[in-house]
């Protein structure tokens, strides 16, 4: 499938999550809906990388210099997924969130932690789940992570969504598509569909060419 055609999944939902099991789905992955959240956030970095041809990229100000200093989130960099589950007391436990876990959950975030909580809920464990379990099962790729500044070496903590940087990262190419689609049509006025037949690494370069001459 070419890369605009596997984009065009983000038109397929508005919240975060449809859009991160649609973009999966459109990519190959089966029953993307049942991934785990740090499993899918894994196969979003690859994505990136199959979809941009870079990795993820993160910017942050040194405090120790003030810098921009610059760092790359690699699918071989993060740690690997696990699945994990916590004991609540005995006869059962709590699992990590899968993506279905987290849609169409309560506007109300205090009753949509409890529905979430609820999901969760594997056997029929002899205590109630609480927030402080759900941290526990969390394998999401999300948090800080510390990048060492490019100017002074300092280490400085940065605050990643991995979900959230992969899925605008991926809205912003599909807007540089349109703009190479644009410059194609309008430079050699060739329909859309001959444009699409180009394939995605000759339509850039021919964009990039014609962005250059001008
Ligand atoms: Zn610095």
């Amino acid at each position: 499938m070419g890369v605009s055609a596997l984009l065009a999944a983000l038109d397929e939902d508005e919240s975060e999550v449809g859009q991160a099991v649609a973009l999966l789905a459109a990519a190959g992955i089966e029953n993307s809906d049942e991934l785990g959240l740090g499993e899918g956030d894994r196969l979003l970095l690859e994505l990136c990388r199959s979809v941009t041809g870079a990795d993820l990229e993160i910017v942050a100000v040194c405090p120790a210099c003030g810098q921009l200093s610059e760092a790359v989130v690699s699918p071989e960099a993060v740690p690997e997924a696990t699945s994990r589950m916590v004991p609540l007391g005995k006869g059962g436990g709590l699992r990590e969130p899968t993506y279905r876990d987290l849609r169409t959950l309560p506007a109300n975030p205090e009753a949509a932690l409890r529905q979430l909580l609820t999901r969760c809920v594997v056997g029929s464990p002899s205590r109630a789940p609480e927030p402080a379990d759900l941290e526990l099962v969390d394998d999401s790729l999300t948090g800080p992570i510390a990048i060492a500044c490019t100017a002074c070496g300092e280490p400085i903590a940065v605050d990643v969504d991995v979900q959230r940087a992969v899925l605008e990262r991926l809205v912003r190419r599909a807007r540089e598509i349109d703009q190479e689609v644009h410059l194609l049509a309008s430079t050699y006025h060739w329909s859309l569909d001959e444009i699409e037949a180009l394939g995605d690494e000759r339509r850039r370069a021919l964009a990039w060419l014609v962005a250059e001459s001008r």
